[in-house]
């Protein structure tokens, strides 16, 4: 359905010429198209997978995502896509057990809110392409040159300026000169998948958090009632294990949740490694946005934020760059994402390193059982405004 709403097919692509090209149609790449569009740039969004998509994610949306999305006059996407409205945060380890009370979160699946930011980007504008991969190619002074690969046809497209959006670990940029991709020592591996047997005890309205040296697991209901399961793992934890579902399930186990029927008949997907950054975030004529520019493990679940406010702030330098490039506006970009996300990244890394020393997670779990207003500083921090809500909106 939403290949029909791209208004262009493939063969219309071939030796066309964009003010823009945006790989990846995410969070990241599809607001940032939304945006380009609205800014009446001829956009070009194209994403490997057919859409709607499955994405390994935790799908948990807080107060600073829809901050986002109201000051680009998108405040009720998630309430439309019928968002579960979340309060509570049930977190276990090595049997303790503490409920802290969340403030305005949502649960919404990836398949349903980043159908809807590309339908969002189609209405203002850009074409779109799903089931088509992208790679970049050569570098001129005045475009840069992409390859498209649809089934068993292939295109050449050129761009004024090309948007590198395609997620954790990419491997566009690892394909190329300009850029590289780094993991961080012991980083963690994610891993997803959707339940339809959970039971009840699983309520929706609440994410369920278990912890264990090992790593961790989410889990929440989403719109259509099946629980989503998101974790973050080592992945020695994983081979010794047996496989994705049996670390999950083992990690639910030692933290005392209840077991989930059909965990080992679901389709589980891992991700490469998660703590990693691009070596650099723009290069000629080319920005590295979203997961792609770097991330962090989920714990705190604030990748959407990061991806979103950063596509937000890389709007208003990629329209200048596209209508007359100066390589100033990649030293405006390192800037820009530098303000918007790395600064914002310590308190997430801080606590997912914490969940590392079992003694400290469970004294945290016993101060947060009989006080569980103790977590407030840390929620009212990951909801706090952010440096990007001072950002041009276009
Ligand atoms: C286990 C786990 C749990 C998480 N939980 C949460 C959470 O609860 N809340 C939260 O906010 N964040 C969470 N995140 C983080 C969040 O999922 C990401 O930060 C977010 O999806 C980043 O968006 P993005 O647009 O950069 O990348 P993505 O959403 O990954 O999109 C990249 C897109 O690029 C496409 N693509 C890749 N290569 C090509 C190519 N060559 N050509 C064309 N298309 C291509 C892919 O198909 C994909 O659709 C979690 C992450 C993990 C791993």
């Amino acid at each position: 359905m939403i290949t029909q709403l791209g208004s262009i097919s493939f063969s219309e692509c071939a030796d066309s010429r964009w003010d823009c090209v945006v790989i990846g149609a995410g969070c990241a790449g599809a607001v940032a198209a939304r945006e380009l569009a609205r800014a009446n740039l001829r956009v070009l969004l194209v994403d490997k997978a057919q859409f709607p998509r499955y994405k390994v994610c935790g799908c948990c949306i807080g107060r600073p995502v829809q901050n986002a999305l109201e000051r680009i006059g998108l405040g009720s996407l998630l309430q439309q896509e019928g968002a579960v409205a979340t309060r509570k945060f049930d977190v276990r380890a090595g049997r303790l057990h503490a409920t802290v009370p969340l403030p305005e979160y949502m649960v919404l699946s990836r398949e349903r809110l980043d159908a809807a930011l590309v339908r969002e980007a189609v209405a203002s504008g850009a074409s779109f392409l799903s089931g088509t991969q992208a790679s970049l190619d050569a570098v001129h002074d005045e475009t840069r040159t992409l390859t498209l690969r649809k089934d068993d046809r292939v295109c050449r497209v050129q761009a004024s300026i090309v948007i590198v959006a395609d997620g954790l670990g990419s491997r566009l940029l690892r394909a190329t000169d300009d850029f590289d991709s780094r993991q961080s020592a012991g980083a963690r591996i994610g891993m997803g998948a959707v339940s339809v047997a959970a039971p009840t005890d699983y309520r929706p309205g609440t994410i369920y958090m278990a912890c264990a040296k090992a790593g961790y697991v989410g889990a929440c209901r989403r719109e259509d009632g099946r629980l989503v399961l998101a974790a973050a793992c080592d992945g020695a934890h994983v081979k010794g294990s047996g496989g994705l579902s049996q670390s999950v399930a083992r990690i639910l186990d030692v933290a005392g949740y209840p077991s989930i029927p059909d965990l080992h008949e679901i389709a589980w997907k891992g991700t490469p490694a998660l703590t990693r950054s691009a070596t650099i975030v723009s290069a000629h004529r080319a920005f590295v946005l979203g997961d792609a520019a770097g991330y962090v493990e989920p714990f705190t679940g604030e990748g959407m934020k990061w991806a979103i406010e950063s596509a937000i702030a890389l709007a208003p330098i990629a329209r200048d760059a596209a209508v007359r490039y100066e390589a100033r506006y990649e030293q405006d970009w390192i800037a820009a994402r530098q303000r918007v996300v790395t600064q914002r990244t310590a308190l997430c890394r801080m606590l997912a390193a914490s969940l590392r020393y079992p003694a400290l997670v469970k004294t945290a779990l016993r101060v947060l059982s009989v006080a569980p207003v103790a977590a407030e500083p840390f929620v009212r921090s990951l909801n706090a405004p952010t440096p990007a809500q001072k950002e041009v909106v276009l």
